[in-house]
């Protein structure tokens, strides 16, 4: 018969039922139109479940020809999860349907194959049927769809790594892989320049690899297969991973269970022509693989879609970079850093933190760049911004916010005032902008102008603290430049003034120093007497105005313009080293014991050497700072608390006196007042000015008393005009007054002319 000449397959054993003869001499023939196209018969005997294989199916299947008991003789090259499969097509059926069912076969030989199952529609016993090879169709679709699915894929990912791990599950799930490994090359680091296993997937059981499997995370960039693929660019096949002398990992692969892998270099070359080698991929199977598997004929289009995404991510990082960073100095630009910003504020809100912002202009550097070149004005920039980053505390964001604006936000989180080290900041950023740039051989000479502001006292937005710090930018720029100013959201300089508003403040600030440098200001004393003791307790000075035309300005009008500039400490100083000298006049004069009290402006008291030159003026004058108190108002020391107060506190140590004055006009609370350095209080002269008719002020009076009484300190009203004033301090206990009624302010002569006789109200009058 046919069949026994066909020495390629091995000869039926017994066969459990009786096949017709003619049927068994048609398996046994070969049919070379079926050869040709790919397809082999069989025959179900649908009682007992015995197949017949022709010549051709017989070799699709991997058996012998002829009779076989059952389906898992017939089928027992196919992969076990198929049978199922196998069995619903061939299950014993009154009903002669067609069916059908696609399933794979594995051998050694061909490894994995796709093989189509069909039941023939035609009706009789023996039912008949075909089985297809369709490996090249499937791979196909399969190619098809990995193609589709892996540029969607990269498409979605955001960084390589997660593109990486995607591409292993992807090969595995439609190509048929059972787990996948990514060797990266380090470019940093301990194992730079070592290949480095950074991403494994298992759709099955395998154990995720580490040095407990026996495989080591880091091998050279040229040991074993990995090291091998990725020094020489060439793919590798390995038929068997636990004999393969070049697979470093054997005990691995017995403990996964896997046996065969493919290793192909992930390269591609960039738009400047340099060829890029990031790492090699390796995939394996439990089975063993045929060569022609698909994997191969893709691996060039993995690689290079990997690598593209690698591309596409380097430009994204690019294109962000360019979008934040201004190109000149490496700092936040302007958007980045606003951006920034308003993200601290909403973290410090939700904390109930505070964040302190400085506003940076450098001074005098549009002659460097008008007469230098630009290339000179970059240089500073640049010189200026690592100084800047450079001295940048944890938590600090630097930003170059415009030409030569820099804005710095300092954000120290929960457990910090932001205040603390913010002056300190501003200090340095100072000194650095003053210390000297050298340019082209050159040495430059620049400084910068900061103003300061606070979230959430000025501001709970960044726009706004932005926007707060540098208006408080600008006035330091008005006042002469080269200083720190907070912003003072209290005074008329809280916003930002209107032109004409603008133009007025600087011809006044003009004439102001004219007045300074000319001897246009003087001082008035008005006495604050004690009516208990009918003596003067102490003097105020009260600055005047004598403008050349003779005209008297009062400091209502021009202290606040000079507050909103640096002019304003000159003017204290000034005033306080007038006053201590007329002081030891008034002391000579017979006035022995006086003290005087001298207003002080919230900048002057944000100088943390305030304490040592107050002392040196008081020294130069020979009077003992015992008999100098300084007048503060409450909102002074409330929203500057964290730069005043130690500043406060230095002055006691040194012997002066300390008064809040306006008391009242505030909100202090007092659990803060009870903290603070001061030896006593001033009743705001609008409290003094409704006594003894208004309940609503003899109220505030009676408690303002009642506080200083509890808190050991001197409370003196002010502004008292009458004498059922008078009489109503007297009788709530208040002897210590100031006003129009036992003393106008008034010159220095006039003053020791007066009271050089005991203190009296009938006295000033006369
Ligand atoms: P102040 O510290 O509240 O000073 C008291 C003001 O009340 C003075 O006005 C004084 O003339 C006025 N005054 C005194 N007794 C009476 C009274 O019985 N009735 C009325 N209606 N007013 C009385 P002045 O001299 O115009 O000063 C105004 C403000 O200017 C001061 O208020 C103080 O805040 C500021 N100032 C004056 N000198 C200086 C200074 O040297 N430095 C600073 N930073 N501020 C100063
Ligand atoms: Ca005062
Ligand atoms: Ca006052």
């Amino acid at each position: 018969m046919e069949y026994q000449l066909a020495g390629h397959v091995r000869p039926p054993t017994q066969a459990a039922i009786a096949w017709p003869a003619a049927l068994l001499a048609r398996a046994g023939t070969p049919d070379p139109v079926a050869r040709a196209a790919g397809f082999g018969r069989w025959w179900l005997d649908r009682a007992s479940g015995a197949l017949l294989l022709s010549l051709e199916a017989a070799q699709l299947l991997g058996q012998r020809f002829g009779p076989h008991a059952g389906l898992r003789d017939a089928f027992g090259a196919a992969m076990a999860e198929d049978l199922p499969l196998l069995r619903a097509v061939l299950a014993p059926r009154q009903d002669a349907c067609h069916a059908e069912c696609e399933f794979r076969v594995h051998s050694r030989a061909d490894g994995l194959r796709w093989l189509r199952l069909a039941l023939l529609p035609a009706a009789g016993a023996p039912a008949e049927g075909v089985v297809a090879d369709i490996t090249a169709i499937k791979h196909a679709a399969m190619r098809e769809a990995f193609s589709f699915e892996s540029t969607q894929l990269m498409i979605g990912t955001h960084t390589l790594d997660e593109a990486v791990s995607k591409m292993i599950a992807l090969v595995c799930a439609d190509l048929g892989w059972d787990c996948g490994m990514y060797w990266s090359m380090e470019q940093s680091g301990a194992d730079a320049g070592r290949l480095v296993c950074s991403q494994f997937w298992s759709g099955g059981p395998h154990p995720v690899p580490d040095a407990a499997g026996g495989l080591r995370l880091s091998i050279g960039a040229r040991e074993g297969v990995v090291g091998a693929v990725w020094s020489s660019g060439q793919a590798r096949w390995i038929e068997d991973l636990a004999s393969d002398p070049e697979f470093l990992f054997p005990r691995y692969a017995r403990q996964a269970g896997i046996h065969s892998g493919y290793a192909f270099p992930v390269a591609y070359d960039s738009d400047d022509g340099c060829r890029h080698r990031p790492g090699v991929l390796i995939f394996f199977s439990c089975l063993a693989r045929q060569r022609a598997a698909q994997l191969p004929n893709l691996s060039a289009a993995i690689g290079a879609l990997i690598a593209q995404t690698a591309q596409r991510m380097a430009q994204q990082e690019s294109i962000r970079e360019l979008a934040q960073v201004d190109g000149l100095t490496g700092l936040a630009n302007r958007r980045h850093f606003h951006d920034l910003l308003a993200a601290a504020c909403k973290r410090a809100a939700a904390r109930g933190t505070a964040i302190g912002l400085l506003f940076i202009d450098l001074d005098r550097f549009k002659p460097i760049n008008d007469g230098l070149g630009h290339a000179a004005g970059d240089a500073v920039l640049r010189q200026f911004a690592q100084r800047l980053a450079a001295l940048a505390p944890p938590g600090c964001q630097a930003g170059r916010v415009g030409g030569d604006e820099f804005a710095l936000f300092f954000d120290p989180g929960t457990g910090q005032q932001a205040g603390a080290g913010l002056l300190a900041l501003a200090n340095a950023v100072l000194a650095a902008a003053r210390t000297r740039f050298l340019v082209n051989g050159r040495e430059l000479v620049i400084s910068a102008s900061i103003g300061v502001s606070l979230f959430p006292d000025h501001g709970r937005l960044g726009a706004e603290l932005l926007r707060h710090a540098d208006s408080a930018m600008y006035r330091v720029k008005r006042a002469g430049r080269n200083g720190i100013g907070f912003y003072s959201g209290d005074g008329p300089g809280g916003e930002l003034p209107s032109h004409a508003a603008l133009l007025q403040q600087l011809t006044v600030e003009a004439e102001l120093l004219d007045a300074l440098d000319g001897g246009q200001l003087f001082v008035e004393y008005q006495p604050v007497c004690d009516t208990a003791a009918q003596g003067l307790r102490a003097v105020e000075a009260l600055v005047r105005w004598r403008r050349p035309s003779g005209e008297i300005v009062r400091p209502d009008v021009f202290i606040p313009i000079a507050e909103q500039s640096h002019l304003i400490v000159d003017i204290g100083r000034w005033v306080i080293r007038q006053a201590c000298k007329d002081l030891a006049r008034m002391h000579a004069a017979g006035l022995e014991g006086l003290q005087v009290n001298v207003n002080m402006a919230a900048l002057e008291f944000l100088n943390v050497n305030l304490p040592l030159e107050l002392a040196a003026i008081a020294d130069a004058a020979g009077v003992d700072p015992h008999h100098v108190c300084l007048e503060l108002t409450e909102g002074m020391m409330m929203n500057h608390a964290e730069q005043v107060i130690p500043v406060m506190h230095a002055l006691r140590r040194r012997g002066f006196k300390i008064s809040v004055d306006d008391f009242g006009m505030g909100y202090s609370s007092l659990s803060r007042l009870k903290d603070l350095p001061i030896s006593s209080l001033k009743i705001d002269r609008s409290f003094v000015n409704g006594l003894p008719g208004d309940h609503h002020d003899c109220a505030i009076v009676r408690t303002i008393l009642d506080i200083g009484r509890n808190m050991q300190l001197d409370v003196i009203a002010e502004g008292v005009e009458t004498e059922s004033q008078l009489d109503h301090l007297g009788r709530l206990g208040c002897h210590l007054v100031q006003g129009y009624l036992t003393g106008r302010p008034m010159a220095l002569a006039a003053l020791v002319e007066r009271h050089a006789a005991p203190c009296s109200h009938t006295l000033v009058h006369s």
